[in-house]
């Protein structure tokens, strides 16, 4: 007998001839995951397992952050072989629990000597026999279900620990994230990593208006969402320069506007540079003066790249809450500021004219301040 991991997947199942392609994908996202713990991880018959970790529960808290899982169980492997072995492996499992209970068998072993039912009903009897006074057979509604898989071994399990799910990471090419040290950036990263595309981070940071302490804490949350994807790039894009001439050179009401126009162009920058096909901010229509439609519609134009914009129709309680459960909030909300806030103008225009903007932008250099910013960019790898 051995203990091991068996880890289900959700939604590469509708996959039909390319699901081999995500299986793949998924098996390599899951050794990246528990490297460096000593364990096994292996694909066998639909299912992948992990084996031979020194600490199960580390890596139980791993696996189930990697997009692509669904659950994980923890599971004995018993020669199948050896019936009554299984038996007293069923028997080791339930004891602990108590109310009702039924087994589930399956085979894709179709030669086994016994067929489903029949392995249900002699594991069942066998585990009732042993704990009658704590548990009862419920096969309608039961509060615990001990399966067991003949495959090339017997596998049984009765806890299914809830994981990510999504889609393995780098399975749907790669986006760029317009990274702030804000709550709503890390979410919305979050959500598109887990359909399955690999992160590169763009953060525009305006030393020294903006402390390290503020850079630390954006490194931070790309350390929190790198344990999701699997590592990440974050390019720290210094952004003092381009600010001061904006603040100087612009109308007040439309800084944050013009601002916003040249952080999308740096980022869809890094982003050709990166192999990336798309940009992520976290804006939700509404949220603030730069996040009307007429203002997001002139952020948008100066990109060709789709912006994804997963928090678009989301309040801010609900992303938040979001926040909370993938556990980036906590650093979210520390208080160092962030570039944006720097430069803030008094009365940011809600309804901008598009002649204001250009007025404004014509006296900047801008191919000469974009270069300048991608090229002097630190990349940081987490
Ligand atoms: P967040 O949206 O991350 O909580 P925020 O709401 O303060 O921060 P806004 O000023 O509303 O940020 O900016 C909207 C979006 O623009 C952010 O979600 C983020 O994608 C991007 N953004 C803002 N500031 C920065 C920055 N300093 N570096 C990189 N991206 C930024
Ligand atoms: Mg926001």
């Amino acid at each position: 007998m051995r203990k091991l991991l068996l880890v289900k997947y959700g939604e590469i199942y509708l996959k039909g001839l390319n699901r081999p392609y995500f299986m793949r994908a998924l098996v390599a996202r899951v050794k990246e995951a528990v490297k460096g713990m000593g364990g096994r991880v292996w694909l066998h018959d639909a299912r992948i397992f992990v084996s031979d970790v020194e600490d199960m529960d580390e890596c139980i808290r791993r696996v189930t952050k990697v997009f692509g899982v669904h659950s994980v169980c923890p599971a004995v492997e018993v020669e199948k072989d050896n019936f009554e072995e299984i038996c007293r492996q069923a028997d080791e499992m339930m004891k602990e629990l108590n109310g009702t209970f039924k087994v589930d068998s399956r085979r894709s072993d179709k030669h086994y000597f016994m067929d489903s039912p029949q392995l249900n009903a002699k594991i069942g009897e066998y585990v009732l026999e042993r704990n009658e006074d704590h548990l009862k057979v419920d096969v309608r509604k039961p509060q615990h279900v001990l399966n067991v898989e003949i495959r090339d071994h017997a596998y049984l399990y009765a806890k299914v620990i809830p994981a990510v799910g999504g889609m393995p990471v780098g399975t749907g090419g790669k986006a760029a994230l317009l990274l702030s040290g804000g709550i709503d950036s890390p979410v919305a990263g979050y959500m598109i990593a887990k359909r399955g595309l690999e992160l590169v981070s763009v953060h525009y940071h305006s030393f020294p208006y903006t402390s390290e302490q503020a850079k630390q804490k954006v490194l931070d949350l790309g350390a929190i969402l790198s344990e999701y994807c699997c590592g990440m790039k974050v390019y720290v894009v210094p952004f003092t320069d381009i600010q001061m001439q904006i603040h100087e050179k612009c109308p007040d009401e439309y800084t944050t506007l013009i601002m916003r126009r040249y952080m999308m162009r740096i980022a869809e920058k890094i982003a050709e540079k990166e192999n990336a096909k798309a940009l992520i901010t976290g804006e939700s229509v509404g949220q603030v003066a730069s996040q009307t439609l007429d203002a997001l519609n002139m952020t948008n134009m100066v990109v060709k790249m789709p912006v994804f914009r997963p928090l678009i129709g989301f309040d801010k309680i609900d992303i938040i809450e979001y926040a909370k459960k993938i556990g980036t909030y906590e650093t979210s909300t520390l208080p160092y500021e962030d570039c944006c806030t720097v430069f803030t103008p008094k009365h940011p225009a809600t309804h901008p004219k598009m002649d204001k903007i250009m007025e404004g932008e014509s006296k900047l250099d801008e191919e000469a301040l974009i270069n300048w910013a991608v090229e002097n960019s630190e990349i940081v790898t987490l």
